[in-house]
């Protein structure tokens, strides 16, 4: 189950690294939940987040932490609630707007947060590596 799950999370962080949308706007930017492996990497940072407040490490647009920050924010704007992955917060987030774009081109819904299948996220990632790479069509 862990190994499904470090590999979803993988996908999606190649994927929101991968579309280049993010406008820095901060709002994603408010405290995250941590988990375990967060609280061994960050460290002494790992005390420094308020619990219902913006996060403390969004500077002048820019994530001071960026290379050590937790899961929540790498896979963002993907979540993972206890009845799947989602892709949230697509009216206000560029981001998830040009994924769900990306993922579901037939829709022209007014949709904020839609429902994610693995396979789907295995498929834009295949699509993305042919997109680079145009000798393996
Ligand atoms: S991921 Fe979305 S909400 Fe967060 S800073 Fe980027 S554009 Fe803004
Ligand atoms: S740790 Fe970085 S990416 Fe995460 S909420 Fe704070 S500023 Fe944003």
């Amino acid at each position: 189950m862990r190994a499904l799950v470090d590999k979803v999370l993988k996908l999606c962080e190649e994927i929101t690294e991968k579309i280049d949308a993010c406008e820095r706007c901060g709002k994603c930017c408010k405290s995250p939940l941590l988990l375990p492996e967060d609280v061994k990497r960050l460290g002494k940072y790992a005390k420094m987040f308020n619990k219902n407040g913006a996060c403390p490490f969004f500077v002048e647009g820019k994530c001071e932490i960026y290379e050590i920050r937790p899961t929540v924010c790498r896979i963002y704007p993907f979540m993972f609630l206890p009845h799947g992955l989602f892709l949230i917060n697509i009216q206000e987030c560029r981001l998830a707007r040009e994924i769900y774009r990306i993922l579901f081109p037939n829709e022209r819904g007014e949709r904020n947060i839609v429902k994610v299948a693995i396979t789907k996220l295995e498929e834009m990632e295949k699509r993305m590596i042919n997109l680079r790479n145009p000798d393996t069509y």
